[in-house]
């Protein structure tokens, strides 16, 4: 198989924390968005936290870790607190490696790791913090004055062939599975493999798509295939989720969403996140220097993509880049590129299907938007462009916590 630098690159992004860089402008805000934060329930539908502090463990999520470090992530209890942030939904990753009955039961044990270390967290923090398993758990907290933890999947490799293990991280507190990372699994085609493998879903797909349906876990469909959107659309009884996908109109990449399938969201009641990660927002020049950098670790990046790195070597590679990201700062486009996708997703969709996945951790970051102590210039910049407070708290949770409401109206475990 043919190394794509380009790609591996982007699959690198996608999975991996950077560099915190940046070019942050300063803050100069009202204190208009700060008090509509106050009044809403405010939703960040992805961050992958659990394999950052997996790689790093030495990281301290209960403290203010300063932003623009390279080893201060772009969440921690503090920062979430500064920006105003009441829930997020924390990815439970994993790389997709070989697929054969051992390789598919470290995975599920690797998921089980990252639940574990999610869980610890809260263990250590409950007078801030509490997993959520509802969305009225959340809103509930909220009132506390205290913040939310959901559990997401992203990738479903850890369930491997065997259908059961769908309730098995049911029970353990996942509510939503992105069917796919950057390859193809056992249960579907990935939108960035070399080729196809199933057409769209497999029949095992399938039968997870009707057990999360049974179960009340949220179908994720960011990172598939577009056959796969389509088999899933048109199978699923409830409304589905792109937990972090931009729109392809504006900057025309496989992980993004075309307006036909923008529509067919709509249509199916669901709801599409923006992601933060700056090459799914627009094409950006980068210095010559910071390319041949990046070429001088495209051999380590083939092999992490094929996923022969062991956790030692990952975190190691990890580290040369966020070297290489310290030297030779990234290009990145700015909050308001990110904001253009919206608009364009509510031209299409209108106001009741959007929302936010941010992605950090994870490879999301741009000018003015890099770590969740930024987020109420979001709700800044949608006030600038005429958004109601209204339209600010659908946008910032209330649309995804309204389909969680009906995947599990449709589910058995009302
Ligand atoms: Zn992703």
């Amino acid at each position: 198989m043919r190394f794509n630098f380009c790609k591996t690159l982007i699959s690198l992004i996608v999975v991996t924390e950077l560099s915190l860089l940046g070019c942050t402008p300063e803050r100069s805000l009202s204190a208009k968005p700060t008090e509509i934060h106050d009044r809403i329930l405010t939703v960040d539908g992805h961050i992958d936290w659990p394999i950052r502090q997996f790689l790093n463990p030495e990281f301290n999520p209960s403290i203010r870790n300063e932003p623009g470090l390279a080893d201060s992530g772009q969440w921690d209890l503090v920062r979430m607190e500064e920006g105003g942030l009441d829930a997020v939904f924390m990815a439970i990753f994993t790389v997709q490696r070989e697929r054969n009955s051992e390789a598919n039961q470290q995975a599920k044990a690797h998921a089980n790791q990252l639940i574990d270390l999610t869980e610890k967290l809260v263990a250590d923090n409950q007078d801030q913090v509490e997993i959520a398993l509802r969305p009225e758990d959340a809103y509930r907290n909220e009132k506390l004055g205290k913040k939310s933890i959901f559990l997401g999947m992203e990738n479903a490799y850890p369930l491997g062939t065997d259908l059961e293990n769908v309730q098995f991280f049911f029970d353990r507190g996942i509510r939503y599975i992105t069917l796919t990372h950057t390859k193809n699994n056992d249960l579907a085609d990935s939108s960035t493999d070399e080729q196809q493998e199933w057409g769209g879903l497999s029949p095992l797909g399938a039968e997870v798509v009707r057990e999360m349906n049974r179960l009340g876990i949220m179908i994720d469909v960011s990172h598939v295939h577009d056959d796969t959107f389509w088999d899933v659309i048109e199978l699923t009884k409830a409304p589905i989720i792109a937990s972090h996908s931009s729109a392809r109109a504006l900057r025309d990449v496989p992980r993004n969403m075309n307006d036909d399938l923008l529509r067919a969201i709509k249509k199916n009641g669901g709801v599409v996140q923006l992601c933060f990660l700056g090459d799914f927002i627009k094409e950006m020049e980068q210095t010559p220097e910071r390319q041949a950098a990046l070429e001088s670790l495209s051999a380590e990046l083939a092999a992490w993509s094929q996923g022969t790195l062991s956790p030692e070597e990952s975190k190691a590679l990890f580290a040369k880049y966020r070297e290489i990201n310290q030297q030779y700062p990234e290009n990145k486009p700015t909050l308001a590129d990110v904001i253009d996708h919206l608009d364009h997703m509510v031209e299409i969709m209108g106001i009741d299907h959007v929302g936010i996945g941010s992605d950090f951790d994870g490879g999301g970051g741009l000018i003015g938007i890099n770590d969740v102590s930024e987020m109420p210039n979001i709700t800044q910049e949608l006030l600038a462009r005429g958004y109601s407070e209204s339209d600010i708290r659908k946008i910032w949770g209330g649309n995804l916590l309204r389909v969680f409401e009906e995947v599990i109206a449709v589910s058995s475990n009302k």
